[in-house]
Protein backbone atom coordinates (compact mmCIF):
# COMPACT_ATOMS: atom_id res chain seq x y z
CA UNK A 1 0.00 0.00 0.00
CA UNK A 2 2.47 2.70 0.94
CA UNK A 3 4.76 1.49 -2.25
CA UNK A 4 1.97 2.27 -4.31
CA UNK A 5 1.34 5.41 -2.86
CA UNK A 6 4.81 5.82 -3.12
CA UNK A 7 5.03 5.48 -6.78
CA UNK A 8 1.68 7.53 -7.20
CA UNK A 9 3.72 10.70 -5.94
CA UNK A 10 6.89 9.90 -7.34
CA UNK A 11 4.71 9.58 -11.13
CA UNK A 12 3.94 13.46 -10.75
CA UNK A 13 5.06 15.44 -13.32
CA UNK A 14 5.95 18.08 -11.31
CA UNK A 15 9.56 15.94 -10.20
CA UNK A 16 10.16 16.65 -14.13
CA UNK A 17 11.70 13.58 -16.32
CA UNK A 18 11.97 10.40 -15.01
CA UNK A 19 15.20 8.66 -15.10
CA UNK A 20 16.05 5.09 -16.26
CA UNK A 21 19.62 4.51 -14.03
CA UNK A 22 20.24 1.50 -16.48
CA UNK A 23 22.24 3.64 -19.01
CA UNK A 24 24.65 5.49 -16.25
CA UNK A 25 25.32 2.23 -14.13
CA UNK A 26 24.71 -1.01 -16.40
CA UNK A 27 26.49 -2.25 -19.19
CA UNK A 28 26.53 -5.54 -21.33
CA UNK A 29 29.84 -7.57 -22.23
CA UNK A 30 29.33 -9.73 -25.43
CA UNK A 31 31.92 -8.84 -27.27
CA UNK A 32 29.45 -6.78 -29.61
CA UNK A 33 30.60 -3.56 -30.91
CA UNK A 34 27.21 -1.59 -29.41
CA UNK A 35 26.54 0.01 -26.03
CA UNK A 36 24.07 -2.07 -24.29
CA UNK A 37 22.69 -1.30 -20.92
CA UNK A 38 19.70 -3.60 -21.09
CA UNK A 39 18.32 -6.18 -23.20
CA UNK A 40 18.80 -5.59 -27.16
CA UNK A 41 15.29 -6.40 -28.28
CA UNK A 42 13.99 -3.31 -25.53
CA UNK A 43 16.05 -0.97 -27.98
CA UNK A 44 14.36 0.67 -31.07
CA UNK A 45 15.85 0.40 -34.43
CA UNK A 46 17.45 3.71 -34.76
CA UNK A 47 19.30 3.75 -31.58
CA UNK A 48 21.34 1.12 -33.46
CA UNK A 49 21.74 3.50 -36.07
CA UNK A 50 24.04 5.76 -33.90
CA UNK A 51 27.72 6.46 -34.28
CA UNK A 52 29.25 3.80 -31.51
CA UNK A 53 33.31 4.31 -31.36
CA UNK A 54 35.19 2.41 -30.39
CA UNK A 55 35.17 2.47 -26.26
CA UNK A 56 31.26 1.49 -25.47
CA UNK A 57 30.77 2.91 -22.05
CA UNK A 58 31.75 6.62 -22.93
CA UNK A 59 31.39 5.84 -27.03
CA UNK A 60 28.95 8.37 -28.62
CA UNK A 61 26.00 5.66 -28.80
CA UNK A 62 26.29 5.70 -24.90
CA UNK A 63 26.53 9.76 -24.69
CA UNK A 64 23.50 9.75 -26.77
CA UNK A 65 21.36 7.84 -25.48
CA UNK A 66 21.67 9.19 -21.94
CA UNK A 67 21.66 12.61 -23.20
CA UNK A 68 18.09 11.76 -24.38
CA UNK A 69 16.78 9.82 -21.00
CA UNK A 70 18.03 12.83 -19.03
CA UNK A 71 15.52 14.82 -20.64
CA UNK A 72 13.18 12.65 -20.54
CA UNK A 73 13.00 11.46 -23.91
CA UNK A 74 12.80 7.64 -24.64
CA UNK A 75 12.51 7.76 -28.14
CA UNK A 76 15.41 5.28 -28.29
CA UNK A 77 13.58 2.42 -26.14
CA UNK A 78 11.16 0.38 -27.07
CA UNK A 79 8.99 1.31 -23.62
CA UNK A 80 6.37 -0.75 -24.63
CA UNK A 81 8.57 -3.82 -23.48
CA UNK A 82 10.93 -2.53 -21.27
CA UNK A 83 9.79 -3.10 -17.62
CA UNK A 84 12.81 -1.22 -15.74
CA UNK A 85 11.43 1.13 -13.58
CA UNK A 86 11.61 4.82 -13.96
CA UNK A 87 12.42 7.56 -11.30
CA UNK A 88 12.56 11.28 -11.29
CA UNK A 89 16.48 12.50 -10.22
CA UNK A 90 15.66 13.82 -7.24
CA UNK A 91 14.44 10.30 -6.08
CA UNK A 92 17.69 8.87 -7.07
CA UNK A 93 19.64 11.53 -5.22
CA UNK A 94 17.92 10.77 -1.95
CA UNK A 95 18.75 7.22 -3.11
CA UNK A 96 22.21 8.12 -3.13
CA UNK A 97 22.07 10.01 -0.02
CA UNK A 98 21.18 7.42 2.20
CA UNK A 99 22.62 4.74 0.56
CA UNK A 100 19.85 2.86 -0.50
CA UNK A 101 20.60 1.72 -3.98
CA UNK A 102 20.64 -1.79 -3.56
CA UNK A 103 17.36 -2.37 -1.73
CA UNK A 104 15.17 0.09 -4.43
CA UNK A 105 17.11 -0.60 -7.14
CA UNK A 106 19.43 -3.80 -6.77
CA UNK A 107 20.64 -4.12 -10.19
CA UNK A 108 21.59 -0.35 -10.66
CA UNK A 109 24.48 0.29 -8.02
CA UNK A 110 25.27 4.25 -9.19
CA UNK A 111 28.51 5.47 -8.23
CA UNK A 112 28.51 8.32 -6.08
CA UNK A 113 30.51 10.72 -9.05
CA UNK A 114 28.00 8.64 -11.51
CA UNK A 115 24.91 10.22 -10.02
CA UNK A 116 26.82 13.35 -9.47
CA UNK A 117 27.64 13.72 -13.07
CA UNK A 118 24.06 12.62 -14.05
CA UNK A 119 22.78 15.15 -11.38
CA UNK A 120 24.78 17.86 -13.27
CA UNK A 121 23.02 16.74 -16.72
CA UNK A 122 26.44 15.54 -18.35
CA UNK A 123 26.56 12.16 -19.89
CA UNK A 124 29.92 11.05 -19.55
CA UNK A 125 30.06 9.14 -16.56
CA UNK A 126 33.50 9.30 -14.51
CA UNK A 127 33.59 6.26 -13.28
CA UNK A 128 33.30 2.38 -15.08
CA UNK A 129 30.07 0.44 -14.80
CA UNK A 130 29.43 -1.04 -11.72
CA UNK A 131 26.64 -3.46 -12.85
CA UNK A 132 27.62 -5.82 -15.61
CA UNK A 133 25.78 -8.47 -17.61
CA UNK A 134 27.70 -11.31 -19.63
CA UNK A 135 26.20 -12.69 -22.67
CA UNK A 136 26.76 -12.88 -26.55
CA UNK A 137 27.23 -16.75 -26.18
CA UNK A 138 24.27 -18.74 -27.02
CA UNK A 139 24.62 -21.77 -26.70
CA UNK A 140 22.42 -23.96 -24.62
CA UNK A 141 21.42 -27.48 -23.59
CA UNK A 142 17.48 -26.70 -24.34
CA UNK A 143 15.87 -25.35 -27.37
CA UNK A 144 12.51 -23.94 -26.11
CA UNK A 145 10.52 -22.16 -28.65
CA UNK A 146 9.83 -18.94 -26.67
CA UNK A 147 13.43 -18.07 -27.12
CA UNK A 148 14.79 -20.10 -30.26
CA UNK A 149 13.95 -22.32 -33.27
CA UNK A 150 16.38 -24.28 -32.75
CA UNK A 151 19.26 -26.09 -30.76
CA UNK A 152 22.54 -24.21 -30.52
CA UNK A 153 25.28 -26.10 -29.46
CA UNK A 154 28.07 -24.87 -31.49
CA UNK A 155 29.37 -21.73 -32.63
CA UNK A 156 30.64 -20.42 -35.76
CA UNK A 157 34.28 -18.22 -36.31
CA UNK A 158 32.35 -15.07 -35.96
CA UNK A 159 31.06 -16.34 -32.21
CA UNK A 160 33.87 -17.49 -31.18
CA UNK A 161 35.92 -14.34 -31.81
CA UNK A 162 33.23 -12.04 -30.71
CA UNK A 163 33.79 -13.68 -27.22
CA UNK A 164 37.24 -13.28 -27.52
CA UNK A 165 36.78 -9.85 -27.31
CA UNK A 166 34.36 -10.21 -24.54
CA UNK A 167 36.88 -11.83 -22.69
CA UNK A 168 39.48 -9.54 -23.05
CA UNK A 169 36.58 -6.35 -22.36
CA UNK A 170 35.75 -7.76 -18.89
CA UNK A 171 39.14 -8.04 -17.81
CA UNK A 172 38.64 -4.48 -18.12
CA UNK A 173 35.85 -4.24 -15.21
CA UNK A 174 37.02 -5.72 -12.27
CA UNK A 175 35.98 -3.24 -10.12
CA UNK A 176 32.15 -4.56 -10.47
CA UNK A 177 30.15 -5.03 -7.91
CA UNK A 178 27.37 -6.93 -9.62
CA UNK A 179 27.87 -9.47 -12.14
CA UNK A 180 25.14 -11.20 -14.32
CA UNK A 181 25.53 -14.19 -15.86
CA UNK A 182 23.47 -14.88 -19.44
CA UNK A 183 19.98 -14.44 -20.30
CA UNK A 184 20.56 -15.79 -24.27
CA UNK A 185 22.19 -19.17 -23.49
CA UNK A 186 22.95 -21.07 -20.15
CA UNK A 187 26.09 -20.33 -18.64
CA UNK A 188 26.44 -24.06 -16.61
CA UNK A 189 26.42 -25.37 -20.79
CA UNK A 190 28.60 -22.99 -22.67
CA UNK A 191 32.33 -23.64 -22.54
CA UNK A 192 33.09 -19.97 -22.67
CA UNK A 193 30.93 -18.97 -19.72
CA UNK A 194 32.06 -21.72 -17.95
CA UNK A 195 36.03 -20.77 -18.23
CA UNK A 196 34.91 -17.66 -16.78
CA UNK A 197 32.84 -18.35 -13.56
CA UNK A 198 36.12 -20.30 -12.66
CA UNK A 199 37.62 -16.54 -12.76
CA UNK A 200 34.87 -14.69 -10.13
CA UNK A 201 37.34 -14.76 -7.56
CA UNK A 202 37.76 -12.24 -4.85
CA UNK A 203 41.30 -11.85 -5.85
CA UNK A 204 40.26 -11.14 -9.34
CA UNK A 205 37.02 -9.04 -8.77
CA UNK A 206 37.73 -7.33 -5.43
CA UNK A 207 34.22 -5.53 -5.03
CA UNK A 208 31.77 -8.26 -6.58
CA UNK A 209 29.39 -8.64 -3.99
CA UNK A 210 26.53 -10.19 -6.09
CA UNK A 211 27.04 -12.79 -8.45
CA UNK A 212 23.71 -13.82 -10.43
CA UNK A 213 22.99 -17.01 -12.00
CA UNK A 214 20.48 -16.95 -14.84
CA UNK A 215 20.12 -20.44 -15.15
CA UNK A 216 17.36 -23.28 -16.78
CA UNK A 217 18.72 -25.07 -14.03
CA UNK A 218 19.20 -28.71 -15.34
CA UNK A 219 23.30 -28.50 -14.97
CA UNK A 220 23.50 -26.53 -11.80
CA UNK A 221 24.03 -29.14 -9.23
CA UNK A 222 26.67 -30.12 -6.64
CA UNK A 223 29.51 -31.83 -8.85
CA UNK A 224 28.81 -28.90 -11.34
CA UNK A 225 29.77 -26.27 -8.46
CA UNK A 226 32.69 -28.10 -7.74
CA UNK A 227 33.84 -29.07 -11.37
CA UNK A 228 33.38 -24.51 -11.60
CA UNK A 229 35.19 -23.64 -8.89
CA UNK A 230 36.72 -21.74 -7.23
CA UNK A 231 34.23 -18.58 -9.27
CA UNK A 232 30.98 -20.60 -8.79
CA UNK A 233 31.86 -19.94 -5.23
CA UNK A 234 30.78 -16.48 -5.79
CA UNK A 235 27.83 -17.34 -7.24
CA UNK A 236 24.88 -16.12 -4.32
CA UNK A 237 21.90 -14.95 -6.83
CA UNK A 238 20.02 -17.66 -8.74
CA UNK A 239 17.58 -17.16 -11.37
CA UNK A 240 15.59 -20.61 -12.66
CA UNK A 241 13.48 -20.64 -15.54
CA UNK A 242 10.92 -23.17 -15.95
CA UNK A 243 8.26 -22.27 -17.64
CA UNK A 244 6.14 -24.97 -16.28
CA UNK A 245 4.41 -25.95 -12.90
CA UNK A 246 4.37 -29.94 -13.92
CA UNK A 247 6.19 -32.90 -16.11
CA UNK A 248 3.55 -32.77 -18.44
CA UNK A 249 3.91 -29.27 -19.34
CA UNK A 250 7.49 -28.98 -19.10
CA UNK A 251 7.73 -31.77 -21.65
CA UNK A 252 5.88 -29.58 -24.09
CA UNK A 253 7.70 -26.33 -23.58
CA UNK A 254 11.28 -27.00 -22.66
CA UNK A 255 11.58 -30.53 -23.50
CA UNK A 256 13.88 -31.44 -20.73
CA UNK A 257 14.09 -33.70 -18.02
CA UNK A 258 12.03 -32.70 -15.09
CA UNK A 259 12.85 -35.21 -12.74
CA UNK A 260 16.17 -33.87 -13.05
CA UNK A 261 15.73 -30.52 -12.55
CA UNK A 262 13.58 -31.28 -9.73
CA UNK A 263 16.52 -32.75 -7.77
CA UNK A 264 18.45 -29.84 -8.62
CA UNK A 265 15.97 -27.57 -7.63
CA UNK A 266 16.05 -29.12 -4.35
CA UNK A 267 19.43 -28.83 -4.21
CA UNK A 268 19.32 -25.02 -4.69
CA UNK A 269 16.79 -24.27 -1.71
CA UNK A 270 18.83 -26.28 0.04
CA UNK A 271 21.91 -23.84 -0.38
CA UNK A 272 19.04 -20.76 0.26
CA UNK A 273 18.20 -22.29 3.19
CA UNK A 274 21.59 -22.77 4.38
CA UNK A 275 22.51 -19.19 4.07
CA UNK A 276 24.88 -19.92 1.06
CA UNK A 277 22.37 -18.21 -1.62
CA UNK A 278 21.14 -14.58 -0.84
CA UNK A 279 18.43 -15.64 -2.68
CA UNK A 280 16.61 -17.84 -5.06
CA UNK A 281 13.78 -17.09 -7.65
CA UNK A 282 12.17 -18.69 -9.86
CA UNK A 283 10.57 -17.76 -13.16
CA UNK A 284 7.90 -18.20 -15.59
CA UNK A 285 7.26 -17.15 -19.13
CA UNK A 286 3.40 -17.48 -19.98
CA UNK A 287 1.58 -18.28 -22.97
CA UNK A 288 -0.94 -20.52 -24.18
CA UNK A 289 0.94 -23.37 -24.13
CA UNK A 290 1.22 -23.55 -20.44
CA UNK A 291 -0.84 -21.33 -18.61
CA UNK A 292 -2.58 -23.82 -17.09
CA UNK A 293 0.34 -24.59 -15.28
CA UNK A 294 0.90 -21.51 -13.40
CA UNK A 295 -0.92 -22.14 -10.04
CA UNK A 296 1.21 -25.43 -9.27
CA UNK A 297 3.96 -23.21 -10.49
CA UNK A 298 3.33 -21.08 -7.75
CA UNK A 299 2.74 -24.40 -5.36
CA UNK A 300 5.94 -25.17 -6.59
CA UNK A 301 7.56 -21.99 -5.81
CA UNK A 302 6.11 -22.32 -2.07
CA UNK A 303 7.08 -26.03 -1.57
CA UNK A 304 10.48 -24.69 -2.71
CA UNK A 305 10.89 -21.99 -0.33
CA UNK A 306 11.80 -20.03 -3.16
CA UNK A 307 12.43 -16.02 -2.51
CA UNK A 308 10.41 -14.90 -5.43
CA UNK A 309 7.67 -16.73 -8.27
CA UNK A 310 7.86 -14.60 -11.16
CA UNK A 311 5.57 -14.66 -13.84
CA UNK A 312 6.45 -12.56 -17.24
CA UNK A 313 4.83 -11.44 -20.31
CA UNK A 314 6.16 -13.68 -23.73
CA UNK A 315 8.20 -11.18 -25.41
CA UNK A 316 8.44 -11.05 -29.23
CA UNK A 317 12.35 -12.25 -29.70
CA UNK A 318 14.13 -12.49 -33.51
CA UNK A 319 14.79 -16.36 -34.12
CA UNK A 320 12.10 -17.72 -31.46
CA UNK A 321 10.68 -20.84 -32.11
CA UNK A 322 7.11 -19.36 -32.03
CA UNK A 323 5.66 -18.57 -35.31
CA UNK A 324 2.04 -17.77 -33.77
CA UNK A 325 2.80 -15.06 -31.38
CA UNK A 326 -0.38 -12.77 -31.26
CA UNK A 327 -2.08 -16.63 -30.59
CA UNK A 328 0.23 -17.46 -27.44
CA UNK A 329 0.71 -14.32 -26.51
CA UNK A 330 -2.61 -14.24 -23.45
CA UNK A 331 -1.05 -10.60 -22.30
CA UNK A 332 -2.43 -8.83 -25.29
CA UNK A 333 -6.26 -7.63 -25.37
CA UNK A 334 -7.23 -9.03 -28.27
CA UNK A 335 -6.48 -12.44 -27.48
CA UNK A 336 -9.45 -14.59 -27.17
CA UNK A 337 -8.77 -15.84 -23.95
CA UNK A 338 -7.12 -12.65 -22.77
CA UNK A 339 -9.82 -12.24 -20.15
CA UNK A 340 -9.63 -15.92 -18.51
CA UNK A 341 -5.82 -15.31 -18.29
CA UNK A 342 -6.18 -12.06 -17.15
CA UNK A 343 -8.22 -13.22 -14.33
CA UNK A 344 -6.28 -16.03 -13.53
CA UNK A 345 -3.10 -13.79 -12.92
CA UNK A 346 -4.72 -11.65 -10.90
CA UNK A 347 -5.66 -14.16 -8.82
CA UNK A 348 -2.24 -15.76 -8.31
CA UNK A 349 -0.99 -11.69 -7.99
CA UNK A 350 -2.18 -12.09 -4.48
CA UNK A 351 -0.49 -15.66 -3.44
CA UNK A 352 2.52 -14.42 -1.14
CA UNK A 353 5.81 -14.28 -3.44
CA UNK A 354 4.98 -14.02 -6.31
CA UNK A 355 6.24 -11.11 -8.90
CA UNK A 356 3.11 -10.77 -11.95
CA UNK A 357 4.67 -9.10 -14.81
CA UNK A 358 2.77 -11.39 -17.10
CA UNK A 359 -0.38 -8.64 -17.80
S1 LIG B 1 14.97 0.12 -22.83
FE1 LIG B 1 14.35 0.37 -20.70
S2 LIG B 1 16.07 -0.35 -19.49
FE2 LIG B 1 16.81 -0.01 -21.55
S3 LIG B 1 17.65 2.07 -21.47
FE3 LIG B 1 15.55 2.21 -22.21
S4 LIG B 1 14.29 2.59 -20.41
FE4 LIG B 1 16.30 1.86 -19.71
Amino acid sequence: MIIRFLKWILSWRIWGPKICAYPFSRMEISGKDFFLSCCADWMAPSYYKLEKGLKPWNGPQALELRKKILNGDYSYCQTSICQVPRYPLFFLKLLGLFDLFSKVLPNTPLSKNNLKAMSNGESEMPDSPKSLVIQGDFRCNLDCPSCRSQLITTLDASAEKQLERASSDLLKYQDAEIIQLAGDGEPFFSSWHREQIKNFTPQNYPHLKKLILYTNGLLVDSENFQLLSPGSKMINNIIVSIDAGDEATYKRVRRGDWQRLLRNLKWMSELRQKGVLESFRICFVARKENYNSMSAFVDLGHSLKVDQIIFRQLVPWQGMGISNYSEEALHLPENPLHPRYRELCLQLARRSKVVMRAL
